[in-house]
């Protein structure tokens, strides 16, 4: 049987740290989430967040907004937040309704505030291997996952399957810049299976029932990043664990795996955040 990479365990372990730092500042990060419309699941993962913040001390706060809300408002508020001295990390919940121009949204955020590190500063410095203030959290999260199972990158051959602009794209980079060779497969990839197949590492983040046995190299490695609920309302993730696992060396369980990381990342970073406009101030 494959080694599970159990993200909740290190989540704890991680949080736990996290907590012990924080039990010496004198003033607490902030961070502030932006929550637009009432997409339930949305409202799971933002009410998962700021349950998380508070248990460390991390002073959180949600402003709701309808789906009505229009694209000023939403400019006006950032631009409220950007100058707020008080708050540390802004955080945009996607999706957003469809009629608000998510790029716009972002891009407006202030870099030393982007908890996410999407706005096209931090993302411009992943590109060109230069530090981002913040990683974006779920690539974040991946890797430290890996490492902490003494994964290593250098000289691997890493499949990514989805090129979404906050799990694929920045993990191929951030892969990259750490010596994998990264293949980056989409929709369009044409024989799927003969490229995953050859993976020392794959990744998976499609959000559909996708990576089958057949699909995976013989003692490789598997990070299922999906979560979707199946027919039966169960939640799972792109990979058909039960016959994949018989395969892998290690692989990565949902839920338990890469969602419990992705939220310890959003803290890390709150923190580092707070870390860095103080380094600033002083
Ligand atoms: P997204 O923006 O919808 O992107 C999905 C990607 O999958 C796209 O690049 C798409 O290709 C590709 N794709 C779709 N069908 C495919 C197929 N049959 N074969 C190959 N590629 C295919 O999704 P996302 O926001 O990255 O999220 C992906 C999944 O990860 C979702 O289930 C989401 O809930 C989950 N997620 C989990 C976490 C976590 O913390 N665990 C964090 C973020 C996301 P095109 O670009 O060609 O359309």
């Amino acid at each position: 049987m494959p080694v599970i990479l159990d993200g909740k365990n290190l989540r704890d372990e991680l949080l736990e740290e996290l907590k012990n730092k924080l039990s010496s500042y004198s003033v607490m990060p902030k961070l502030v989430v932006i929550l637009a419309g009432d997409n339930p699941a949305s409202q799971i993962y933002v009410n998962n967040k700021k349950k998380t913040a508070e248990k460390l001390g991390i002073v959180s706060d949600v402003i709701n907004y309808p789906a009505t809300v229009s694209e000023n408002e939403l400019l006006e508020k950032i631009n409220e937040l950007n100058n707020d001295r008080a708050v540390n990390a802004i955080l945009v919940q996607l999706p957003l309704p469809e009629h608000i121009d998510k790029t716009k949204i972002i891009n407006a955020i202030s870099p030393i505030k982007d908890v996410d590190g999407f706005t096209p500063e931090n993302f411009g410095k992943l590109l060109t291997g230069e530090k981002p203030y913040v990683y974006p959290c779920t690539p974040k999260g991946i890797l430290l996952l890996l490492d902490k199972y003494g994964i290593g990158l250098d000289g691997k051959h890493v499949v990514i399957v989805g090129r979404s602009n906050i799990v694929g794209k920045p993990l191929a980079v951030m892969m990259v810049n750490r010596n994998a060779t990264v293949t980056l497969c989409h929709s369009h990839t044409k024989n799927l299976s003969e490229i995953t197949k050859t993976a020392d590492i794959l990744v998976s983040a499609v959000g559909e029932k996708l990576i089958e046995d057949n699909m995976v190299k013989f003692n490789g490695v598997v990070v299922d990043v999906g979560i979707f609920k199946d027919e039966t309302g169960k939640t799972r993730g792109d990979v058909d664990f039960a016959n994949v696992s018989k395969k892998t060396s290690f692989i990565s369980p949902v839920p338990g795996g890469v969602g419990p990381m992705t939220i310890a990342s959003l803290m890390l970073n709150t923190v580092e955040l707070f870390d860095l406009q103080n380094q600033k101030k002083s």
